[in-house]
């Protein structure tokens, strides 16, 4: 394993879990970070099966309602959406988490097992050769090993050294993130409104606590950067319409240039790419780690089964597997999220209507808006075993 973010942790946890001998080679995480993650209900199925859950479940809050409204000043506007959680019979859509407490959960679960060692420094580079693959350390010494899961994140080495490229672009928005307290009741509701720029979405947390994902121009996100306390408080509170009451930003934030990312083949030459080392996709319907876990969940089911089989667990059948079982659900996603994107952010009068035509279809049609609550929470293909509650 390289690559201590929750992606890397979680498949730490379920290949040393289920007794793989297992190292994971994590430096110092490079940035604090105060994003927060709306884990849907495999993810915390998953988790719970992994011991994690236990850990960090009181800390999260559930969304039970998703409000979409457009809030564009543009002559086709959509009629605002709602969906309820329970229109599906599931309690909640998913469970919205601090990174830092979902990451420190997973952290002490990775500490409980004997069979997971830790090298806390970086890999430097990998060299693949004779069936192994052999990874350097920094500050000196080396590793040797069947399968190198890489969770190294958007600029992966791994994923350079298997010689694998990815395809992308990049949007001309910046996603800034922010913790908020507020005098009103979030009642489990999160709202995303949709401007000319991108998403604003409120996400519950427990209390009276909510985090913001901004979604706006650069040049606009440097403008909110600079405002001071008070006034930062005021803007937030205006974009949000004051649905939640008076709100006071809590202090600290993170700014994400936006991009779409992904990596030609997820598996190549001992390496399985997991997490934003194999996709990257802007934080429109809380899809990114969520696909992250399931890559997770994926790599350990087949090389747990392969183990089991006698077998080699960075064999070739298990990197053909590894690439077909996760292709279809990354690239339909991406795909998604790009496209509600760039209608988005697309002025043209008939793209626009088609979008607002489209929620107001989801919104009258039951059983249509109801096969798509489904598949956002829980994709239909390739959903591996841990994301149903199942141990490896
Ligand atoms: C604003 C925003 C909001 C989001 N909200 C959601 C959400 O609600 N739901 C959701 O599902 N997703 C969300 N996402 C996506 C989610 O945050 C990412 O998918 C997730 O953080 C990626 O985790 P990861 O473990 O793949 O990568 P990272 O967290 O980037 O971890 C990679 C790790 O690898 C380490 N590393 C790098 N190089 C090396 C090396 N050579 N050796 C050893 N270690 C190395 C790094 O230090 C880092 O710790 C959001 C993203 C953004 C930008």
């Amino acid at each position: 394993m390289v690559g201590g973010g929750p992606a890397g942790l979680t498949a730490a946890i379920a290949l040393a879990g289920a007794g793989l001998s297992t190292a994971l080679v994590a430096g110092q995480p490079r940035r604090i970070d105060n994003r927060t993650t709306c884990l849907l209900a495999g993810s915390v199925a998953a988790l719970d099966a992994l011991g994690v859950w236990a850990l960090c479940g009181a800390q999260a809050a559930p969304l039970r309602t998703m409000r979409i409204v457009d809030d564009t000043d543009r002559l086709w506007r959509a009629p605002e959406v709602r969906f309820e959680a329970a229109e599906i019979g599931l309690e909640a859509f998913g469970w919205n988490i601090e990174n830092r407490h979902l990451v420190d959960a997973l952290q002490r679960r990775a500490g409980e097992i004997s069979d997971l060692l830790r090298i806390d420094r970086d890999a430097r580079a990998l060299e693949i050769a004779d069936g192994e693959v052999r990874l350097s350390l920094a500050d000196g010494g080396n590793l040797t090993t069947r399968l190198v899961v890489a969770a190294d994140g958007r600029r992966s080495m791994c994923r350079a050294a298997a010689g694998i490229e990815t395809d992308g672009r990049g949007y001309p928005q910046t996603a800034l993130t922010f913790n908020l307290a507020h005098t009103r009741p979030h009642r489990d509701i999160s709202t995303e409104f949709h401007t000319a720029h991108g998403p604003f979405t409120l996400v519950p947390l427990p209390g009276l606590r909510a985090s913001l994902v901004c979604v706006v121009a650069p040049d606009e996100a440097a403008w909110i950067e600079a405002l001071s306390a008070d006034a930062l408080d005021a803007e937030i509170e205006r974009r949000s319409h004051s649905i939640l009451g008076k709100v006071r930003v809590e202090p600290g934030h993170g700014a994400f240039p936006l991009g779409i990312e992904t990596a030609r083949a997820f598996a190549a030459q001992r390496i399985a790419l997991i997490g934003e080392a194999g996709h990257v996709i802007p934080p429109i319907g809380a899809q990114g780690l969520n696909l992250g876990l399931r890559d997770a969940a994926t790599i350990a089911e087949l090389a747990v089964a392969a183990r089991r089989d006698g077998g080699d667990v960075g064999s070739a059948e298990v990197i053909d597997e590894y690439n077909r079982r996760r292709r279809a659900d990354v690239k339909s996603r991406t795909a998604a999220v790009d496209l509600l994107n760039r209608t988005l952010l697309n002025d043209f009068l008939p793209v626009q209507g088609v979008r607002g035509l489209g929620l107001y279809v989801l919104d009258r049609i039951g059983p249509l808006r109801r096969v798509m609550m489904r598949e956002g929470v829980a994709p239909r293909l390739s959903e591996p075993r841990l994301m149903r509650g199942e141990m490896l």
